[in-house]
Protein backbone atom coordinates (compact mmCIF):
# COMPACT_ATOMS: atom_id res chain seq x y z
CA UNK A 1 0.00 0.00 0.00
CA UNK A 2 1.66 3.19 -0.87
CA UNK A 3 0.19 4.69 2.34
CA UNK A 4 2.70 2.80 3.91
CA UNK A 5 5.78 4.37 1.76
CA UNK A 6 8.44 6.76 3.30
CA UNK A 7 6.44 9.33 0.94
CA UNK A 8 3.41 8.51 3.22
CA UNK A 9 5.36 9.33 6.54
CA UNK A 10 6.49 12.48 5.00
CA UNK A 11 2.94 13.69 4.37
CA UNK A 12 1.95 12.64 7.47
CA UNK A 13 5.36 14.42 9.29
CA UNK A 14 6.32 11.24 10.82
CA UNK A 15 10.06 11.98 9.10
CA UNK A 16 11.55 15.20 8.11
CA UNK A 17 11.55 15.88 4.88
CA UNK A 18 13.07 19.83 3.48
CA UNK A 19 9.64 20.98 2.53
CA UNK A 20 9.64 23.60 -0.73
CA UNK A 21 5.62 23.61 -1.43
CA UNK A 22 2.27 22.20 -0.28
CA UNK A 23 -1.32 22.65 -1.09
CA UNK A 24 -4.27 20.39 -0.77
CA UNK A 25 -3.35 18.49 -3.29
CA UNK A 26 -0.20 17.81 -3.07
CA UNK A 27 3.71 18.04 -1.36
CA UNK A 28 6.97 18.67 -2.96
CA UNK A 29 10.40 18.44 -0.72
CA UNK A 30 13.83 17.85 -2.17
CA UNK A 31 15.03 14.47 -2.77
CA UNK A 32 17.30 13.00 0.14
CA UNK A 33 20.32 12.02 -2.61
CA UNK A 34 20.41 14.92 -4.81
CA UNK A 35 21.23 13.91 -8.42
CA UNK A 36 21.60 17.67 -9.54
CA UNK A 37 22.35 20.98 -7.74
CA UNK A 38 18.12 21.33 -7.91
CA UNK A 39 16.33 17.96 -7.14
CA UNK A 40 12.85 18.20 -5.45
CA UNK A 41 10.13 15.36 -5.72
CA UNK A 42 6.44 16.70 -5.88
CA UNK A 43 3.77 14.06 -5.26
CA UNK A 44 0.15 14.00 -4.44
CA UNK A 45 -1.26 13.51 -1.42
CA UNK A 46 -3.41 10.92 -2.99
CA UNK A 47 -1.57 7.28 -2.71
CA UNK A 48 -1.45 6.61 -6.37
CA UNK A 49 1.37 3.95 -6.43
CA UNK A 50 2.43 4.87 -10.16
CA UNK A 51 1.46 5.75 -13.56
CA UNK A 52 0.36 2.31 -14.12
CA UNK A 53 -2.71 2.78 -11.31
CA UNK A 54 -3.45 6.15 -12.75
CA UNK A 55 -6.86 6.25 -13.98
CA UNK A 56 -9.28 8.90 -15.74
CA UNK A 57 -10.71 9.75 -11.97
CA UNK A 58 -6.93 11.17 -11.80
CA UNK A 59 -6.66 13.45 -14.63
CA UNK A 60 -6.96 16.84 -13.23
CA UNK A 61 -4.67 15.94 -10.02
CA UNK A 62 -1.85 14.57 -12.62
CA UNK A 63 -2.25 17.95 -14.96
CA UNK A 64 -2.12 19.90 -11.22
CA UNK A 65 1.29 18.05 -10.36
CA UNK A 66 2.75 19.23 -13.44
CA UNK A 67 1.92 22.85 -13.24
CA UNK A 68 3.10 22.47 -9.96
CA UNK A 69 6.61 21.50 -10.59
CA UNK A 70 6.47 24.11 -13.57
CA UNK A 71 6.01 26.89 -10.76
CA UNK A 72 8.39 25.65 -8.38
CA UNK A 73 11.14 25.41 -11.00
CA UNK A 74 10.38 29.31 -11.87
CA UNK A 75 10.89 29.95 -7.85
CA UNK A 76 13.74 27.44 -7.81
CA UNK A 77 15.18 29.98 -10.11
CA UNK A 78 15.47 27.14 -12.70
CA UNK A 79 15.55 30.10 -16.29
CA UNK A 80 17.35 27.91 -18.66
CA UNK A 81 15.52 25.07 -18.32
CA UNK A 82 14.96 21.83 -16.32
CA UNK A 83 14.50 17.78 -16.71
CA UNK A 84 11.14 16.25 -15.34
CA UNK A 85 11.03 12.63 -14.86
CA UNK A 86 8.40 9.59 -13.91
CA UNK A 87 10.05 6.31 -12.80
CA UNK A 88 7.24 3.89 -13.44
CA UNK A 89 7.92 0.19 -12.02
CA UNK A 90 10.84 -1.76 -11.87
CA UNK A 91 12.27 -1.77 -16.02
CA UNK A 92 11.78 2.09 -14.82
CA UNK A 93 14.10 2.02 -11.65
CA UNK A 94 10.87 3.19 -9.42
CA UNK A 95 12.14 2.61 -6.04
CA UNK A 96 9.12 4.08 -4.22
CA UNK A 97 5.63 2.67 -4.69
CA UNK A 98 3.88 6.55 -4.02
CA UNK A 99 3.58 8.51 -7.84
CA UNK A 100 6.19 11.35 -7.80
CA UNK A 101 7.63 13.43 -10.36
CA UNK A 102 11.42 14.33 -10.18
CA UNK A 103 12.71 18.19 -11.12
CA UNK A 104 16.26 18.48 -11.78
CA UNK A 105 18.31 21.31 -12.53
CA UNK A 106 20.73 23.65 -11.80
CA UNK A 107 22.87 21.63 -13.91
CA UNK A 108 23.63 20.55 -17.45
CA UNK A 109 21.88 17.04 -17.80
CA UNK A 110 23.06 14.35 -20.57
CA UNK A 111 20.40 12.42 -22.75
CA UNK A 112 19.45 9.64 -23.24
CA UNK A 113 19.86 8.49 -19.60
CA UNK A 114 21.04 5.42 -18.03
P1 LIG B 1 12.34 6.57 -7.72
O1 LIG B 1 13.58 5.76 -7.92
O2 LIG B 1 11.26 5.77 -7.06
O3 LIG B 1 11.86 7.26 -8.95
O4 LIG B 1 12.75 7.77 -6.77
C1 LIG B 1 12.67 7.74 -5.39
C2 LIG B 1 13.45 8.91 -4.88
O5 LIG B 1 13.13 9.11 -3.53
C3 LIG B 1 14.97 8.73 -4.97
O6 LIG B 1 15.53 9.77 -5.76
C4 LIG B 1 15.41 8.79 -3.52
O7 LIG B 1 16.64 9.46 -3.34
C5 LIG B 1 14.27 9.53 -2.86
N1 LIG B 1 14.06 9.19 -1.46
C6 LIG B 1 14.01 7.94 -0.94
N2 LIG B 1 13.78 8.00 0.39
C7 LIG B 1 13.69 9.32 0.69
C8 LIG B 1 13.47 10.02 1.92
O8 LIG B 1 13.29 9.45 3.00
N3 LIG B 1 13.43 11.38 1.86
C9 LIG B 1 13.60 12.06 0.69
N4 LIG B 1 13.55 13.40 0.75
N5 LIG B 1 13.82 11.42 -0.49
C10 LIG B 1 13.86 10.08 -0.47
Amino acid sequence: MSEDTIFGKIIRREIPADIVYEDDLCLAFRDVAPQAPVHILVIPKQPIANLLEATAEHQALLGHLLLTVKAIAAQEGLTEGYRTVINTGPAGGQTVYHLHIHLLGGRSLAWPPG
